[in-house]
């Protein structure tokens, strides 16, 4: 079993340290809320008191921070993670953030011979807590093949994407997908219901004929059609909205930097910008379609 190292103990980092926990691993965690240590205390994890005494003497460090900036410091600078980690340490980064950090702070793990993956997840809160996450990896073959036995025991889908910051690519590529068709499914719904067209009838034939998609058949977002889906209580996050724009706005970054032409994803950005700054961020993402109807 490894000794880990994990920092970031929040609404994800908390059960996935847990489930490192149970798997049988010893678990040493770093977070600057005292709430989330205690949660992981209780957990059974030994507490760290700063990052370098959560890195120093792991075989594997994982991290699930907020964002790049956090990112960057907690590996990059004097008493951080690249500093303080043993040699051939490995290193996992989940967090969400912008391809550019990712590929920064890889490159310099890498220079001080340390193996490193970006690992961010799809899943949610949820499925941290039940270990079913979908990880797509960002790093090199042999970061990879070290990384997934350890991530085998916080998720069910590992997926190589390819090099260095390829994990993040593909999670805001899935997201600004995910983001666009929530907006196409909801003004559907919202057109349907001036038309007069009952909302089970264009579920039944669009879940099965060309405009089906995960948005329509799982998330769908108006109630009843899908009994699981967060229309059904109200809007209840699930995924928030703050954080669907938080990917968008990400995938807006790399799609300027790499000269992409994304317009969708900027109108969806532009959108969901509205929705969180009227108060809605800590809504449900499909919630947008109450918006979109012009009823808030
Ligand atoms: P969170 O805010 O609950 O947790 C982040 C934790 O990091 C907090 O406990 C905070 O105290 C800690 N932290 C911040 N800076 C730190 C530092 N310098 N040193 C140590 N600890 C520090 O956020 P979360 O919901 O757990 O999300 C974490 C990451 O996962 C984000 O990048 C998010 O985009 C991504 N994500 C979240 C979800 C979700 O549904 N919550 C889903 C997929 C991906």
């Amino acid at each position: 079993m490894a000794a880990i190292g994990f920092i970031g103990l929040g609404n994800m980092g908390g059960p996935m340290a847990a489930n490192l926990l149970k798997a049988g691993h010893s678990v040493t965690g770093f977070d600057l809320s005292a709430d989330a240590i205690a949660r992981f205390t209780e957990a059974g994890g030994r507490k760290a008191a700063t990052v370098a005494e959560a890195a120093a003497g792991a075989d594997v460090v994982v991290t699930m921070l907020p964002a790049g900036r956090h990112v960057r410091t907690v590996y990059g600078e004097e008493g951080g993670i690249i500093e303080n980690a043993k040699a051939g340490a490995l290193l996992i980064d989940s967090s969400t953030i912008d391809v550019e950090s990712a590929r920064a702070v890889s490159a310099k793990a890498e220079a001080a011979g340390l193996k490193m993956v970006d690992a961010p997840v799809s899943g949610g809160v949820g499925g941290a807590a039940a270990g079913t996450l979908t990880f797509m990896v960002g790093g090199a073959p042999e970061a990879f093949e070290a990384a997934k036995p350890i991530l085998e025991k916080m998720g069910r889908n590992i997926v190589h994407a390819g090099g260095p910051g390829n994990g993040q690519a593909a999670k805001i590529c899935n997201n600004m997908i995910l983001g666009i068709s929530m907006i196409a499914v909801s003004e559907a719904f919202v057109l349907a219901d001036r038309l007069g067209l009952d909302r089970q009838k264009l579920f039944d034939i669009s879940s099965t004929a060309s405009g089906q998609c995960w948005s329509l058949t799982s998330y769908c977002p108006v109630p009843g059609p899908v009994p699981t889906s967060p229309a059904n209580r109200d809007y209840q996050a699930g995924f928030t909205a703050g954080m669907m724009l938080k990917d968008l706005k990400l995938a807006q970054e790399a799609a300027s930097t790499s000269g992409a032409a994304t317009p969708l994803g900027a109108e969806a950005a532009a959108l969901y910008s509205l929705f969180c700054n009227a108060g809605h961020d800590g809504v449900d993402f499909s919630g947008i379609i109450r918006m979109l109807r012009g009823k808030e």
